[in-house]
């Protein structure tokens, strides 16, 4: 079972928080015990599980990679968007997190987030669930 969902970002760099999204596929699906994969078919955008108590997470992720992978540099790409591609690429396109009696086995300061590296832009994910046998 495949679900897509939708998403409008509205800075050129943010990360947004996607685990109620996932949580939902989840439940729909009704599997109690699987995987679920979470897909960004996106080249200048990605999925991760980080840390979504403290927001200031988001923000040093963000300065950081800023920092090393500059907007302008001597890139040849001839969009522009290069830095996107790089942060896309070093973040990666999906995520897997193991589905235990219906729910998403995250941490307890984990959190599921959609990358954005060169928004604003409307993206989409998706999210494939998978049973296994217990
Ligand atoms: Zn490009």
């Amino acid at each position: 079972m495949v679900k897509e969902f939708s998403i409008s970002t509205s800075r050129q760099t943010e990360m947004i928080e996607i685990t109620s999204s996932v949580v939902s596929a989840i439940s729909s699906s009704g599997v109690k015990n699987g995987t679920a994969l979470v897909y960004v078919p996106h080249t200048t955008a990605a999925v991760t599980i980080n840390e979504n108590a403290d927001p200031s997470v988001k923000r040093d992720i963000i300065y950081e990679l800023n920092k090393i992978i500059p907007f302008s540099d001597n890139y040849t790409h001839a969009e522009g968007n290069s830095a996107a591609h790089i942060k896309a690429s070093i973040i990666g396109e999906s995520i897997t997190v193991v589905i235990s009696g219906g729910k998403p086995l995250l941490g307890t300061w984990q959190g599921i987030f959609f990358c954005e590296f060169d928004g604003p832009r409307r993206r989409k994910f998706l999210v494939r669930i998978a049973k296994s046998e217990q």
